[in-house]
């Protein structure tokens, strides 16, 4: 007999992954051009230059004994010395190299947390809407994914939702900002409130309740818009980073966990983490990436046409009759349905060739997903799709 849940797990794509396919196959059909693919969440922009010429002098110069070998556990120490100066130095903040762990991209990261820090039964709060990994993830780890249903006119923080389900059990809090799917950062007055919630029922009860911050998306913010960060809020606050997103190398797989000083019996928080990620078979995060990664953390990819995207979309569904909250970051928007079922709404956008993601699978219905990390022209030429499935409705 075999693992159930991992079989399901296996032989079920994502309804993502199973557009990004019926993707492939009608580019087949009709041409990679006339289908409208906004299905999945690979960055659209390469890697910045220096990223290859860093791997290539890499793999020249470094003895190939250490560039292929293993790293320490938690990641190279000159790695994590680099990277926490540059931490530093951004965030205005004093730690230091072992407050860090390198890991294999944020998913990895948010695995590591959760099994680190939770026993069977307990609860992680997730606000809709929300990456449906997360369930996976928190599942994984036999904890219970409680969702908190959307303010679907922000879509920042429902309070009354969040404290009707907080829990003796509740030992974390995820946060996503920028967010998936959405692509709205939550506002300082959001995560004030929020740290102001936490640290109260975290004394009430005489235990932390943990805040996860998962930001692959912390540098695709538009117009300068603030992104809190959030262990300069609430003090049991660990940080899942990623530069799948902001240096677009999600297949190298690099992210790190860091957890500050400050969180609650850190060092035996960070072991955790480091017992998870050991206990999951990661080893080591990868050796070249993390070296590159290092070495260009000040850097991104030109994120910019994310925002030229944006504009395009916003100003065009807005004046067709389509409802959206402004994305402040990343490359997703989150527009209403125009029919409340959005499963039905996405399968009819499909007849178009436009291939947007139903809202139910982020614990949102009536709503759908964009990934506009495509190249402008696709934007262009999709919007007499996306008024010709408005009319249908309109
Ligand atoms: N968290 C969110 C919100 C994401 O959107 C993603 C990827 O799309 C991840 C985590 C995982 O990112 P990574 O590729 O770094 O594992």
């Amino acid at each position: 007999m075999l693992n159930e849940r991992m079989v399901g797990l296996g032989t079920q794509r994502s309804v993502i992954r199973e557009l990004f396919e019926y993707g492939k196959m009608r580019a087949a059909e009709v041409g990679a051009e006339n289908v409208f693919d906004f299905s999945i969440g690979n960055p659209s922009v390469p890697s910045p230059e220096i990223v290859n010429a860093t791997a290539k002098k890499l793999i020249d110069e470094l003895d190939p004994v250490v560039l292929h070998g293993y790293t320490s556990a938690q990641g190279d120490a000159g790695v994590r010395q680099m990277l926490i100066d540059s931490i530093n130095k951004r965030f205005v903040v004093n730690y230091n190299k072992d407050n860090l762990y390198m890991t294999v991209g944020a998913a990895a990261a948010l695995c590591c947390c959760l099994n680190g820090l939770c026993n069977p039964g307990d609860e992680v709060i997730v606000f809709a809407p929300y990456f449906p990994e997360y369930k996976v993830f928190i599942e994984g780890a036999g904890a219970v994914c409680k969702v908190i249903k959307a303010d679907t006119k922000a879509f920042q923080i429902d309070f009354e939702e969040l404290e009707k389900n907080i829990t003796p059990k509740t030992k974390a809090v995820i946060v996503n900002s920028p967010n998936n799917p959405s692509g709205v950062v939550y506002s300082e007055e959001t995560i004030k409130k929020l740290s102001a919630l936490l640290e109260d029922k975290s004394n009430k009860r005489g235990e932390p309740i943990y805040l996860i911050a998962d930001e692959p998306y912390r540098e695709i913010a538009f117009n300068g818009v603030n992104v809190p960060y959030l262990p300069k809020y609430y003090k049991d606050s660990i940080v899942c980073y990623s530069w799948s997103k902001s240096l677009s190398l999600p297949g190298e797989r690099m992210g790190y966990v860091l957890v500050p000083d400050q969180v609650t019996d850190s060092k035996m928080v960070y072991a955790a983490v480091a017992g998870a990620g050991r206990s999951l078979g990661y080893v080591n995060a990868p050796g070249l990436f993390q070296r590159v990664c290092a070495m260009c953390a000040n850097e991104t990819a030109d994120i910019s046409i994310y925002e030229t995207n944006k504009n395009l979309l916003m100003k065009g569904l807005t004046s067709m009759g389509y409802s959206v909250v402004e994305p402040g970051g990343t490359f997703y928007m989150f527009p209403r349905t125009l029919d409340e079922d959005d499963i039905a709404f996405c399968e009819a956008a499909k007849k178009h060739d436009l291939l947007i993601v139903p809202g139910t699978g982020f614990g949102c219905p009536s709503h759908a997903r964009i990934s506009y990390c495509v190249p402008t022209e696709r934007i262009e030429r999709s919007l007499s799709a996306f008024e010709a499935l408005a009319k249908e409705y309109l």
